[in-house]
This record gives C-alpha cells, structure tokens and sequence, in this order.
C-alpha cells in the first residue's frame, strides 16, 4: 500500500509554486521514504540520482528516517575491486505496526497489520456481544493477548482501530445508530475502557472498504457494498471516504427494491436489505453461509432457484450503484468470499440492465479480502494517519 496510492496528487503537492520551504523538505522526505518503500533497499547515491536530490539532502534525510526507526543501514556487499562497499539503506515494514477489531454480534477479530498492509497475526475469538463491562475488559483482553502472540514491542504500536456495526457520528466519539447490534450512543472512550493505546471508532462497512481500496492501486473511485446480516457499503472518491452531510452516505440497503413490499428493520418496506442480507440465505441452512454454498454447489435445486432469485436482486442493486457513482463496484461482507465464481451469472444479469450496453466485467470486482477485511481497514487507517502525518517537518 502507500506509493502507487500516492502518486494522482503528487505532481500537484511538488510544484515550488504552492510550496513554502516546510512543505519542500517534507516532500522530499516522504519521496525518500517512498521510494525505499518500493525498493526496499537503495544506496545514498542511487536515491540522490533517482530522485534527482542533492547528496546532503539525502543525508540528512535518511539520518532522520533512520532515528525515527524507519529504516536501517548496512554495507552492502558488492564485488567492485578497488572500491568501498557502498551502504545500502532498508526500508523496515515492521518499523509501525497497528491493530484492529472488528465486533459483531458473535465474535471478534484482532488483527496486527505493518506499514505495509500486511496482517502480522489473526485471532479470531466466538464472543457474543454484550453491552456490559465485562464484554469492554474481553476487548482489552483480546489486544493484549494478540500483542503477546504477535511479539510487539508496545512503542511500536501506532494504535487500536475498533469497528463495530452501526454508524458513527463525525466526531468518531460515539455509534449515532447502533441497531445493528445494541451500541446505539456507546461511546470511544467505552469502548477504549481496557485499552492502553491511541483508538478510533470506525463504521465497519468503512473499515472493509477502505482495506479495499488500499489494497487496490488501480482502484481510486469504487462503492463498496457490504453484504452481510444487514447491508451497508461504504464510498471512496480519490481514494478518500465520502461520507456526506449527514451519515448515511452509502446506506445501500435502504434503497427502495420493491415498493411495500417486505418489511426492513429501518420501518420502512421494500428496501433491498429485506431482500439481499447474507441471512435470506443462511437461514435456510441452519445459519451457516459455508453449508449453503456447499449445498449450491452439490447442486441442491431448492437453494439455486433461491440463489438466482437474490442474484436477480443484486443485479439490480449493483445497477443503480452504477448509475449514481459510475465508480468501480466491489462486493464485499460475508457474501464477498463466496461471489468468486458466481461473478459471470452476476454479470450477465447486470449487463440486460444497462442503459448504455456497457460490460459489468469493467468495474464490478469480488472482494480480495476475504477474511478479515474490517479489523485490516480498522487498523489502516493508523497505519495512513501515520503515513501522512509522520514526516512533516516545520523546520
Ligand atoms: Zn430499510
């Protein structure tokens, strides 16, 4: 992650025009850092030469990113007769790292990610959720113990990124609604109770999205919609979340379907929630997505006539998505993991929908997250806050 996301405003943010003398070293330290980010390892003199810096400004910088513990610096072993062995300067992954928990109604996952995206360690715990002080201490309990597991060195950590169901207010203080599970007012610093780190409060069908879209440098604009017990998404413009004037920017599941017609948790009827909510299908197996995909794929009659029936619906969904965004689609939450293969039927009942005779196979896209994408986004965005804020200078 990072470079390549980078990379659309840079020529703008280097142009000496807008930039005072802060704003020029900071560029220059972050163009430093980026590219031994890509590199991974690179000599003084391949930095200066690439970058076109001067040889003590690239000192001086790599000085600093080495005292942050940013990088390290080792000879490197080169056979050139006659001549020094240069030193080669390594960019560390592991320099940061962030944790992040995803909550829902029966579990709860931590992940350890690096600066680079990369998971460090999963743990995946069945919890049922609880609004009460003994469930706040099983979350500290759960970043300690994911700490232990993975080894970290506390100063290390950046922070502890907690995504729960339900929306947040602006501030990131409080769940402005929390119906979903019962959270609706609970607060940061509740939910912080037990944990000794910096923390954020993150909508989960944010927290998913925004580990998409880190994880893909081709995508800048997309709608992810998380098809999960209910329905949310969440939208990136520029790589950054939308998130309206109000809160409810990428509701999804509460866009009309059919008009009275099945009663949605929201009061109202007919939104697509009652329909394509990952439920309509896991009730008919016991609860259990894995058993109903088996069962669909051993060719059980009764769930394919079902499972064309929701892929009618979701073709809908994903076609009025398209028209209002015109964005990238990516199909996320429990369902995500599954859609894989059934990605052409999708698509064949998207495109007879288009006004514009367009192919879906351009900007419709299953998940890559398949597991833990809400705990990943949660703790990525520690991971860019420290990305975009760490090698500011005002000297
Ligand atoms: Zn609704």
């Amino acid at each position: 992650m990072g470079a390549a996301k980078e990379s659309p405003g840079h020529a703008e943010e280097r142009n000496p025009i807008h930039m005072n003398i802060a704003d020029i070293k900071t560029d220059n330290r972050k163009r430093i850092y980026s590219y031994l980010r890509e590199q991974s390892q690179a000599t003084k003199q391949e930095i200066a030469y690439t970058l076109q810096l001067s040889l003590p400004t690239v000192t001086q910088n790599l000085t600093y990113l080495t005292e942050l513990g940013l990088i390290s610096c080792e000879n490197k072993v080169i056979n050139r007769a006659g001549g020094r062995n240069p030193v080669a300067y390594s960019y560390i992954p592991d320099a940061r790292v962030a944790i992040g928990l995803d909550i829902t109604r029966h579990h709860i996952k931590s992940i350890v990610t690096d600066l680079d995206g990369q998971i460090i360690k999963y743990v995946y715990r069945r919890k049922d959720y609880q609004r009460n002080d003994d469930y706040l201490k099983v979350l500290g309990n759960e970043v300690e113990n994911i700490i232990a597991m993975a080894g970290l060195q506390r100063e290390k950590i950046l922070g502890v990124g907690i995504a729960v169901p339900g929306l947040i207010d602006r501030t990131g203080e409080y769940v402005y609604d929390g119906r979903v599970i019962d959270n609706h007012g609970m607060t940061r610093a509740e939910f912080s109770r037990y944990i000794s780190f910096k923390t954020k409060l993150i909508h989960d069908s944010a927290a998913a999205g925004y580990s998409e879209i880190v994880h893909s440098p081709d995508i800048h604009n997309a709608c992810y919609v998380s098809l999960g017990s209910s329905i949310g998404g969440s939208v990136f413009i520029n790589d950054k979340v939308y998130l309206g004037d109000g809160l409810f920017s990428c509701e999804f599941g509460h866009l009309n379907l059919i008009p009275d017609g099945l009663p949605c948790y929201c009061g109202q009827k007919g939104c697509f929630d009652s329909y394509c909510n990952s439920e309509v299908l896991s009730s008919l197996t016991g609860g259990d997505l894995f058993t109903f995909f088996d069962r669909l794929n051993n060719g059980d009659e009764k769930l394919r006539t079902i499972w064309d029936t929701y892929l009618q619906n979701l073709a809908t969904l994903i076609t009025e998505i398209r028209m209002m965004f015109g964005s990238s689609i990516i199909i996320g939450g429990e369902i995500g993991p599954f859609i894989d293969k059934y990605l052409p039927q999708l698509q064949v009942k998207i495109d007879v929908k288009s006004p514009f005779s367009e192919k879906s196979a351009s900007f419709l896209h299953a998940c890559r997250n398949k597991m833990e994408a809400i705990a990943s986004g949660a703790a990525l965005y520690f991971v860019q806050e420290f990305l975009d804020t760490a090698l500011e200078t005002t000297d």
